[in-house]
């Protein structure tokens, strides 16, 4: 059992949102921590103060407004917004994190009512380890970087992007009871190409083009390192960054440093796990898919990396694995006869092919059992294309994963109604249920938030010294596991978000348990090992008070 200590008391104990419980201190801390007369006399439970905390927002009509109360309340008192969230976890995790984050993000400026987080500036260049010793925490365990360069869909915001980490790290609270004090949201601030920003008097980054490339990687490695110097066990989360750093970083440290990028392997943990679930359906073999994909960036790439991994573990090599693999992005079939140049991350995948305009002819020729949509471009998947593919393929997997829901490349109904009940659908934002000719369709959605908590867990429970490819594939087929034969009827291909802090144990656990070579073996071999997971768990309760230090 991890306790929070108490070293404060007075205004600047109800002040710290790490330690205040606001109404619910009870008359005896009240007294200890000479709290009498500074709150109102009633004593709540926390309870009560949820209830209180639900009305209130309820009223609320506006996602971001819900935001901004949510947020203000994780700035009053941590404990209790974590209680809110993670007994509403279906209803606030769409306002915390996608899609209302974005709106968050994009008025950053206007609403900033209050610092969280660290700012690592181009301006701190060559001091960066002075910056990172200011942090109040020892032991920071879980850190997501960004350099807000490409916020979800909505391009490059600038340090407005803060939202996205401290969206990830409560999640990693909420689904994975990582202690919220081992949690450090970090804006690297290396400028913005946005001109509306820098013009924007409310903008609170650096009011200037993004620095170039020589000095951005060298700025990301004085980072990592006075990183490692002052917590050499902290795992680093790159986030939003754009296709020409994302990789590259993720090349350059994966297999130095403890880290990983949710965009690439976070993404592509949850597809393939959506992917397996499906083939319990269909009852057929990854390898045996044809998977066409529209859109080739970090997220689509990051995918097909992760289905590699799978295809090779049941038994081809990684070239047959990558045969099954069609990329259309915005200049049409990602062949190596195409006239521009492609990106360094989709050579592996380039068919040396006559370039194909368009995605309806490349479904002639793939004929793909599994399309999947990571281009941002609504009504990509056109009735005429799913019916295309349809005729090949009897129960298709048809993935739109692109958010927010608006984005998404066609809806359940349409995927559902165009190919006469037989799609296996999934979104990457909700979709609602339908019926057609009286079954039941519940769009599953591919929502990171199921595999990066459980990965994150995994690294501190095994003390590993990086992430490796097979831990994301682990996740993967663990979440498919945990979908039921309930689930698959109604062809959900997602167990309920509602379950998630079991979902990141078993991860967690499974990638304890795996040959690899990851986890000291008297982790591993130990029968309470789920249980020892467990208590690593931080559960958002007073009751883990401890008494006072001072
Ligand atoms: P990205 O910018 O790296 O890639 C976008 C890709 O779409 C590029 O390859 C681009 O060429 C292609 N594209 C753009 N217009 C196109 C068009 N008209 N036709 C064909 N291709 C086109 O972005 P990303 O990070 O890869 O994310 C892509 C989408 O996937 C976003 O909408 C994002 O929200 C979504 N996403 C979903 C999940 C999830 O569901 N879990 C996770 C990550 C990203």
């Amino acid at each position: 059992m991890k306790y929070i200590e108490i070293n404060k008391e007075g205004k600047e104990l109800i002040q710290d949102p790490l330690l205040n419980k606001g109404t619910a201190f009870s008359e005896n801390e009240r007294k200890e921590f000479k709290l009498n007369g500074l709150l109102p006399p009633e004593v709540l439970t926390i309870k009560t103060q949820a209830k209180r905390i639900m009305k209130n927002y309820r009223r609320i009509n506006d996602d971001l407004e819900k935001y901004i109360f949510l947020e203000s309340l994780h700035d009053r008192n941590e404990t209790l917004y974590y209680y809110v969230i993670m007994e509403n976890i279906k209803e606030l995790t769409p306002i915390i994190y996608t899609p209302t984050v974005g709106k968050a993000c994009q008025t950053f400026g206007d609403n900033y009512r209050s610092a969280r987080g660290m700012y690592c500036s181009i301006r701190d260049k060559g001091k960066l380890s002075n910056i990172i010793n200011n942090w109040p925490h020892d032991d920071v365990e879980i850190i997501v970087v960004t350099d807000g360069s490409r916020i979800l869909g909505l391009g490059d915001l600038g340090v407005n992007g803060m939202g996205i980490p401290i969206g990830k790290l409560s999640l990693y609270v909420i689904c994975a009871g990582i202690h919220p004090y081992k949690t450090l949201p970090v804006m690297l601030d290396v400028g913005t190409n946005n001109k509306e920003l820098q013009n924007n008097e409310f903008y609170l980054g650096e009011k200037s083009d993004r620095i170039k490339d020589d000095k951005f990687y060298e700025l990301v490695d004085e980072f990592t390192k006075s990183v490692y110097k002052r917590w050499p066990n902290a795992l680093i989360q790159f986030e939003d960054f754009t296709n020409n750093h994302a990789f590259p970083l993720l090349d350059k440290y994966k297999n130095k440093i403890l880290c990983f990028n949710d965009d690439i392997q976070g993404t592509g943990a949850v597809a393939l796990s959506g992917i397996l679930a499906a083939l319990r359906i269909t009852k057929e073999n990854l390898i045996d898919q044809r998977i066409v994909f529209l859109g080739a960036g970090s997220a689509a790439i990051g995918i097909a990396n992760t289905i590699v991994q799978g295809m090779v573990n049941q038994g081809i090599s990684k070239k047959d694995a990558k045969k099954c693999f069609w990329f259309v992005d915005s200049n049409g079939l990602v062949t190596n006869q195409r006239k521009d140049r492609l990106g360094d991350h989709k050579l592996p995948y380039a068919r040396n092919v006559k370039p194909i305009k368009n995605l309806l002819d490349v479904i002639k020729i793939a004929k793909p059992t599994i399309l999947l949509g990571l281009s941002g471009i609504k009504g990509g998947f056109s009735e005429e294309i799913i019916r295309e593919m349809n005729k090949y393929t009897r129960e298709p997997i048809i993935f739109a994963l692109s958010n927010p829901t608006s984005k998404a490349e066609c809806t359940l109904e349409e995927a559902v109604h165009w190919t006469d009940g037989a799609a296996i659908f999934a979104s990457g934002s909700p979709f609602n249920a339908i019926k057609y000719k009286d079954k039941s369709y519940v769009p599953g959605q591919g929502n990171n938030m199921y595999i990066f908590p459980g990965i994150g867990l995994s690294a501190i429970v095994t003390r590993s010294k990086k992430i490796t490819d097979e831990m994301f594939y682990i996740a993967a087929e663990t979440l498919a596991s945990m979908v039921s034969e309930d689930n698959l009827l109604q062809r959900t291909v997602y167990p309920s978000i509602e379950d998630i802090r079991e979902i990141s144990i078993n991860i967690a656990y499974k990638i304890c348990k795996s040959n690899l070579d990851v986890c000291p073996k008297n982790i591993q071999k130990s029968d309470k090992l789920r249980e020892t997971i467990k208590q690593l768990m931080y559960v958002p309760d007073y009751k883990n008070y401890k008494k006072r230090l001072i």
